[in-house]
């Protein structure tokens, strides 16, 4: 079969940061293809969020190529509090992790000797056991719980380095009693909400509930943000496929992941997870480090370049760079450098294939008839029409072997979540009262854009008003 190489199937998240704010760096990325634009809330104020917003929004319309926008809210995240100067901790060093300001001089005998840094967890103390390991700033500190009070944890420090104001802390295993939807992720979800972002993506996802909690809140807004759920410790492997089932897209969020799990279970749970998506019909992210090392050098390492390409043999509907665009040297290359391998292993994926799942429902084996059908025809490509988005995505969840999906919708909103799926080619176009003259209006926007050439095999999903009902049909039609 021949792959339709005109576009990529594969999309592109980047994370925007210092690196990439700017009109012009914006512009760039999204012209060499980026898909969706992260911000993540941990390190972003309100303002900076809705002007940020507006401007991806302006640069998008200029270059006529609309990018969609997921918010990233850092749910139950646990953070050391402010320092007036970093700490340089010392390998076998005492060091106390304090929970109640006030209370911590009240011990006495000697612990003015001892240093130690404030964490915005109260019950921190109640949830950890002596023996429990504390790593901070991205598992670069390492430290041993000695003993416990209630004000504070006295750690041992195993591996020693250089403490800063508010690092993020992992508790590998450790079940952290903080609510899943923080009173901070509900400030800075309204705000995204009032500005329209597309998705609404939640740190430390650890049960089905979590996003019950997050879909009841986008209720109340009448929201029709998408979810997708950030799986990044040991109670959310534990509980994978009831957070598949519950979220809209999910997010393997292998920083943090990393640190809460044995380092060689990453690649396991990673290819589960992805596996666990496409058995029940939801998109995926695989997430962070895929390009490391091009913070700092205009090339990767061939081990990022095959992760990369991995990603791409397990199906995944997205790859996304984070350090690599918000503090790198080389954003716009990380884009490119994205685009490049996925284009080429999109090529490969034939070889591996296999049958996807089949889905319950209609609707589903009349989809999976049309996918059925566009492997079989070389040169094919499936043409579909979609208000909610939903024809696109279950046409994209069957995976296609080589034929893209080229979804119509008349609403920007679900243009821009179309852009989260896996071979799937958004266009906005307005849908005529007559399925026949949309079918006719669709094909002529693609002749135009020469999306289609005379002779390609055009299977067309769709519903079509038959007598006075809608019935959900599949087209084949060649292309004059
Ligand atoms: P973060 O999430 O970048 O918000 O920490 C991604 C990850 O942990 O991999
Ligand atoms: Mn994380």
């Amino acid at each position: 079969m021949v792959i339709d190489t005109a576009f990529r199937r594969t999309k592109i998240i980047f994370t925007l940061g210092p690196a990439t704010e700017s009109d012009e760096m914006l512009e760039k990325l999204i012209r060499a293809g980026a898909d969706i634009v992260r911000l993540n809330m941990a390190h972003a104020k309100h303002d900076w969020t809705r002007g940020v917003i507006r401007r991806i929004r302006a640069v998008s319309a200029r270059v006529e190529r609309d990018v969609a926008i997921m918010m990233d809210i850092k749910g139950p995240e646990i953070r050391t509090g402010d320092l007036e100067a970093p700490i340089e901790l010392k390998a076998g060093e005492i060091f106390d992790f304090t929970v109640r300001p006030g209370m911590s001089e009240g011990r006495g005998g000697g612990d003015e000797e001892v240093r130690s840094v404030g964490v915005n967890y109260q019950d921190l103390a109640k949830d950890i056991k002596v023996g429990d390991t504390v790593l901070v700033d991205n598992g670069l500190l390492r430290l041993e719980v000695l003993e416990k009070d209630e004000a504070r944890i006295r750690c041992r420090v195993l591996i020693p380095g250089e403490l800063k104001s508010r690092r993020h802390i992992n508790l590998p295993g450790v079940k952290v009693n903080l609510p899943s939807f923080t009173e901070k992720d509900r400030g800075d979800a309204t705000v995204g909400l009032e500005e329209g972002i597309d998705f609404l993506a939640l740190s430390f996802v650890r049960e089905a509930k979590d996003i019950e909690l997050l879909r009841a809140f986008l209720a109340e807004k009448k929201s029709k943000v998408r979810i997708i759920a950030k799986i990044e410790d040991q109670s959310a492997i534990t509980n994978l496929n009831e957070i598949v089932a519950a979220c809209d897209g999910l997010m393997v969020a292998r920083g943090d992941l990393g640190i809460e799990c044995p380092f060689e279970e990453l690649p396991v749970i990673q290819r589960r997870a992805v596996r666990a998506c496409l058995a029940q019909g939801r998109p995926v992210i695989v997430a962070t480090h895929m390009l490391e090392s091009m913070i700092s050098q205009p090339v990767p390492t061939r081990a990022e370049i095959t992760d990369v390409a991995n990603a791409v043999f397990e199906l995944a509907d997205c790859v996304m760079l984070s350090g690599e665009t918000t503090i790198g040297k080389y954003p716009l290359e990380c884009v490119q450098m994205l685009d490049v391998i996925a284009r080429r292993i999109e090529r490969e994926v034939d070889e591996s294939w296999k049958e996807p799942a089949v889905f319950t429902g209609e609707r589903m084996k009349v989809l999976h008839s049309a996918v059925i059908l566009a492997n079989e025809l070389p040169r094919s490509k499936l043409v579909t029409f979609t208000r909610h988005g939903f024809m696109a995505q279950g046409l994209a969840l069957l995976r296609p072997s080589h034929a893209p999906i080229l979804a119509f919708t008349p609403s920007p909103e679900v243009f821009r979540q179309l852009r989260l799926l896996r071979a799937v080619e958004p266009f906005l176009m307005p849908l005529a009262s007559d399925p026949n003259d949309t079918i006719e209006n669709a094909l002529g926007v693609l002749r135009r854009a020469g999306r289609i050439v005379v002779g390609d095999r055009v299977v067309v999903a769709t519903d079509i008003l038959a007598q006075d009902r809608l019935v959900d049909s599949v087209q084949l039609r060649t292309v004059r």
